[in-house]
């Protein structure tokens, strides 16, 4: 006969179960979006392994689940819920038109899709673009913002090379990913028009449970910490007791300054944390208001 100390241990397993449930994350394999979507999640403090050909590594840590693919197979991973989040170029989430949330943008691999013809080409406009052929690996991108913009040209998909497609005779112009210009310039080509800025983004499955939705949320709190760390400073100067009121009044959105006294009588320390920008942009009213010895500081995390 069950005892109420064994139901007990019973619902205690039970939600021991029901409490570590994985939340599995998909990013790419080896690629442009690798090696920040690792650094990110462990500036996130989640320990896991990631080397060599493993396709997928639980974290000791935190129940999140890591599969590595190939990053045009993550938006629909995602959207079939293979896994629950992904992290993906925000270029090829738009391309396939899957459906899932956008929980966030990453603010890394930032690049542009954009036209390109040859360079000895004369160029005016976009209507240069009508009648030509566009060779693309992002035909509904390309199609979407050719239609918007009126003009009628034939898009050509290729999967890769896209840069070689003029050369070779294959199509007139290209639409492809762009982030210094580089390999169009070694491939004779320039960019002549902007169709799409695209960025990392963390992307989630429409219908997590409650649990994965928790899990979720303790991963963007941590993100959003990572994130605000890094465009803030903390900002450690000297100053002479008259001067304080001042300097104070420089710094913007303080709260609630640390004034702390030197050893030296009249002299104190300043510490104070402010986003980089601002710095820049008021470093020499500092300096004229009497602050010395400025130190600036990275700041690893910062939880308001
Ligand atoms: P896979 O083998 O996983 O299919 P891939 O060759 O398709 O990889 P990558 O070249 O690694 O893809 O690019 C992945 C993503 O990184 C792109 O979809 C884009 O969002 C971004 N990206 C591409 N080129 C650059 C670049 N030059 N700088 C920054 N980000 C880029
Ligand atoms: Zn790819």
């Amino acid at each position: 006969m069950a005892s109420l100390e064994n139901i007990g241990a019973c619902l205690f397993k039970t939600s021991m179960i029901m409490s570590t449930e994985n939340i599995r994350i998909a990013i790419q394999k080896s690629g442009r979006l690798s090696e920040d979507s690792l650094k990110l999640f462990k500036e996130c403090g989640i320990k896991f392994e990631a080397q060599g050909s493993k396709l997928r590594s639980v974290s000791s840590n935190f129940p999140i689940e890591f599969l590595f693919l190939r990053d045009d197979d993550i938006p629909g991973y995602v959207e079939d819920g293979v896994a629950d989040l992904g992290v993906i170029g925000l270029n090829v989430l738009m391309e396939q038109k899957r459906k899932v949330d956008i929980v966030k943008e990453l603010g890394f691999s930032k690049c542009r899709l954009s036209l390109a013809i040859p360079r000895n080409e004369v160029y005016t406009d976009l209507s240069y673009f009508n009648g030509k052929s566009i060779a693309t690996s992002y035909p509904n991108l390309t199609d979407a913002f050719l239609k918007a913009n009126g003009v009628k040209a034939e898009t050509h998909e290729i999967s890769g090379s896209v840069e070689i497609a003029p050369s070779i005779g294959l199509a007139e112009g290209i639409c492809d990913i762009v982030s210094t210009g580089g390999t169009l310039l070694s491939n004779g080509l320039k960019e002549v028009a902007e169709v799409f800025q695209s960025q990392a983004v963390l992307i989630s499955n429409k219908h997590l449970n409650k649990t994965k939705k928790e899990l979720l949320d303790k991963i963007i709190f941590r993100i959003d910490a990572v994130q605000k760390g890094q465009n803030a400073k903390y900002v450690v100067l000297n100053a002479k007791e008259e001067n304080i009121a001042e300097i104070i009044a420089l710094l913007p959105g303080m709260r609630s300054p640390s004034v702390v006294p030197l050893a030296e009588k009249g002299w104190f320390s300043l510490h104070s944390v402010i986003s980089e920008n601002d710095f820049w942009e008021i470093i020499e009213s500092l300096r004229s208001a009497g602050a010395e010895g400025i130190l600036v500081l990275p700041i690893e995390k910062m939880i308001l």
